[in-house]
């Protein structure tokens, strides 16, 4: 599960990532090239965050 969000909308993308995962969230900066082609989960704006499994780096998503 990958949620991208804005400033705005990421409490709410980690209340949700808690709900549906049951596990701790991992937040990260959104790399320059994906803020290009990505919008945030719930508006229209630029995302600033990714929430993530902790392990997300070290598996193939
Ligand atoms: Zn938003």
């Amino acid at each position: 599960m990958k949620i991208y969000s804005c400033e705005t909308h990421i409490n709410r993308a980690l209340d949700e990532f808690v709900a549906k995962e049951e596990t701790f969230p991992n937040m990260e900066p959104v790399k320059n090239d994906i803020k290009l082609s990505t919008t945030c989960e719930y508006c229209e704006q630029v995302p600033m965050y990714v929430v993530t499994n902790v392990q997300s780096d070290t598996t193939s998503s």
